[in-house]
């Protein structure tokens, strides 16, 4: 039992609170805490799952902090475990529960050093508690602005890479103090909306305890799918309509930024594998983007009961009649409907006085607000009462009134009837057919002028921005003028190609070249490895060919490191930091910087240029 442990602020780490433990305690070594805490003193703690948490919770006094309430409150678990299935999960806890074996069974988690914080959130904390602390929503791999106050998130100075690795890094407010005012507002116009739904999600899943208990996540998302109408069957998802859809909503900017844009025709892009098995996928950022694409509401996504709302579409009933001339209209008095499958599932609703209409599963609002379209049958009441009125000589515009429809329904039912002839219509009817005609071509002309408006306003939009804003306005037309619509529309094709393909290579060689340029220049200082794959990540960038992109290929050719040329480089750096932080080449300093590589046949080159750099350290003291 220990005698002390800090409580944890309001979504510390837990990772933080041990630091503040570690520095408190007084010990003096980071291997004297570990036994303290987790009886083992050769771990490296992680910044996401601590191991041996379970250990740790049993020591703690205070029997508030079971391992359960510190993963939900002080690790970023919960963004993940919705999206985990059971055995994941289960392999997760157990884990923490035995205090050995491998942890971290989640891929993302692995390998981020870094720990960040929001400078006003810091100066909040620091003045609150009079002590700052690292946040757990701060600590999302890939998000980089503070859900609190929309500014950017800035880098500890203090990197794991940069310390011995068992040892705990705590929030040090007076080594950030001179950077707490540089806290611009982040806007960054393309990625604006993609990052605040991911911002405000992700704060939202770790404090919200979502649980997905019965393993449907899958389930979940083809229940959103199909009330989205993209289902061709039971199983089978319109995958192109999705992708089409989503890349849309999105926009490919942003999609590329994160490093999710994917090709439609492939046949194993990302969406694709990710629909497959969603909770394989173990990313909550990919998980986000589709349920808020789907249904706009995390809560809503987990706390539906797709049982139910299967088996009981439409609640339990009766439900009304929505006959507009019955007196019983309104009235709960239909108890019976039958559940019709095509491309949508229909309710049908059929009332004793024959009125009949449909209402889409998913689209219960229609109960309240029925359309033409939801209206089957009027029945016979409706009808009765229809002939009576056209007997008695009524006009149609009286007929329409008296009815609750439209001119057109009343002609349609005369028609049905056998009465058509009674209506005084002729006159009535060529008006109607001349009123239609004079809207149409009035509403051709609104038409395009709304579209060649929306081109002035906006002249850089391409096809299919057009087509998003003004969805309703291109499909009337492309049925009413397609010509029209081809001719005014800009091209389909990206504008570049169109004028100069050659030129386009060229500049876009340029700005990848000077893209990649920049971040080399940003990281080559760095104790990491200079992949590609690293470099893609940190620009932003992602290119698959490089035929033609010479100048981009030859930069990532003469910068990507071997694993020989990265060690050589890893242990000049180790050494000038040891010298200059103890003013001499500690052996084993250097060696413990270089831990990873120690361990394979690499053992010989670190020695090597260990001895060089001491060679070259001695020659400069002497000639100095
Ligand atoms: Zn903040
Ligand atoms: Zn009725």
């Amino acid at each position: 039992m220990l005698s002390y442990f800090p409580d944890p602020y309001e979504n510390e780490l837990l990772y933080s609170t041990i630091a503040r433990y570690h520095y408190y305690s007084g010990n003096l070594s980071n291997a004297h805490t570990l036994k303290d805490l987790f009886n083992i003193s050769t771990v490296k703690p992680s910044i996401f799952i601590p191991i041996g948490i379970k250990t740790l919770a049993d020591k703690i006094r205070n029997k508030k902090y079971t391992v359960d309430y510190l993963l939900q409150n002080h690790t970023i678990y919960p963004l993940f475990s919705p999206f985990l299935n059971q055995k994941t999960r289960n392999h997760i806890i157990n884990g923490v529960d035995s205090g050995k074996g491998r942890l971290n069974s989640l891929r993302i988690m692995r390998n981020y050093d870094n720990l960040k914080y929001c400078p006003l959130c810091a100066k909040e904390d620091y003045n609150k508690h009079t002590e700052a602390y690292f946040r757990r929503e701060h600590q999302i791999p890939n998000l980089n602005i503070c859900c609190h106050h929309n500014c950017k998130l800035k880098t500890y100075p203090i990197s794991r890479l940069n310390v011995s690795p068992d040892s705990f890094i705590r929030f040090n407010y007076s080594l950030v103090e001179k950077e707490i005012n540089d806290n611009r507002a982040y806007t960054d116009p393309i990625n604006e909306k993609l990052d605040k739904v991911l911002v405000n999600s992700a704060y939202h899943l770790l404090t919200s305890n979502f649980q997905n208990a019965e393993n449907s996540l899958r389930q979940r998302y083809l229940y959103f799918l199909r009330s989205k109408n993209y289902m061709f069957s039971r199983n089978k998802i319109n995958e192109l309509k999705l992708m089409t859809d989503f890349k849309n909503f999105y926009t490919e900017e942003s999609l590329s930024y994160w490093n999710l844009n994917f090709d439609e025709k492939h046949k194993y892009n990302w969406i694709r594998r990710f629909l497959q098995r969603p909770d394989g996928s173990q990313d909550p950022i990919k998980n986000i983007l589709l349920i808020y694409f789907l249904c706009g509401d995390l809560y809503y996504f987990f706390s539906i009961n797709i049982n139910d709302e299967l088996n009981f579409p439409f609640g339990e009933g009766p439900w009304p009649c929505l006959n507009p001339i019955a007196e019983h209209y309104g009235q709960n008095v239909i108890t019976n409907f039958e559940l019709v499958k095509n491309r949508s599932i229909m309710g049908y609703f059929k009332c004793s006085c024959g009125f009949t209409y449909k209402i889409n599963i998913f689209d219960k609002s229609r109960f309240t607000n029925l359309t033409g379209s939801n209206i089957v049958e009027f029945g016979y009441e409706w009808e009765e009462k229809l002939k009576g009125l056209i007997l008695k000589g009524y006009g149609i515009t009286r007929l329409a009134m008296e009815m609750k429809c439209s001119d057109k329904t009343i002609l349609r039912c005369s028609e049905k009837i056998g009465l058509r002839d009674r209506i005084n219509s002729d006159k009535k009817y060529s008006h109607y057919i001349f009123n239609k005609n004079i809207n149409q071509d009035q509403k051709m002309v609104n038409y395009k002028k709304r579209i060649l408006n929306y081109i002035e306003k906006y002249p850089q939009a391409t096809r299919s921005q057009i087509r998003r804003n003004l969805h309703s306005t291109i499909s009337w037309l492309r049925l009413n003028d397609p010509n029209w619509l081809e001719d005014h529309l800009p091209s389909n094709k990206s504008p570049n190609f169109t004028y100069n393909n050659e030129q386009y290579w060229h500049e876009k060689d340029d700005k990848l070249y000077s893209k990649v340029l920049e971040t080399y220049n940003l990281i080559k200082n760095q104790p990491m490895r200079l992949t590609k794959g690293r470099i893609f990540s940190k620009s932003g960038i992602k290119v698959n060919n490089f035929i033609k992109l010479p100048k981009t290929k030859a930069i990532f050719d003469s910068i990507v490191e071997t694993i020989p040329q990265f060690v050589t480089r890893l242990v000049d750096f180790q050494c000038r930091k040891c010298f200059e932080e103890y003013g001499e080449i500690n052996i084993t300093k250097v060696r413990a910087g270089c831990n990873y590589y120690m361990r394979t046949n690499l053992q010989k080159l670190i020695n090597e240029r260990m001895d060089y750099n001491i060679r070259i350290l001695v020659r400069s003291t002497n000639s100095g």
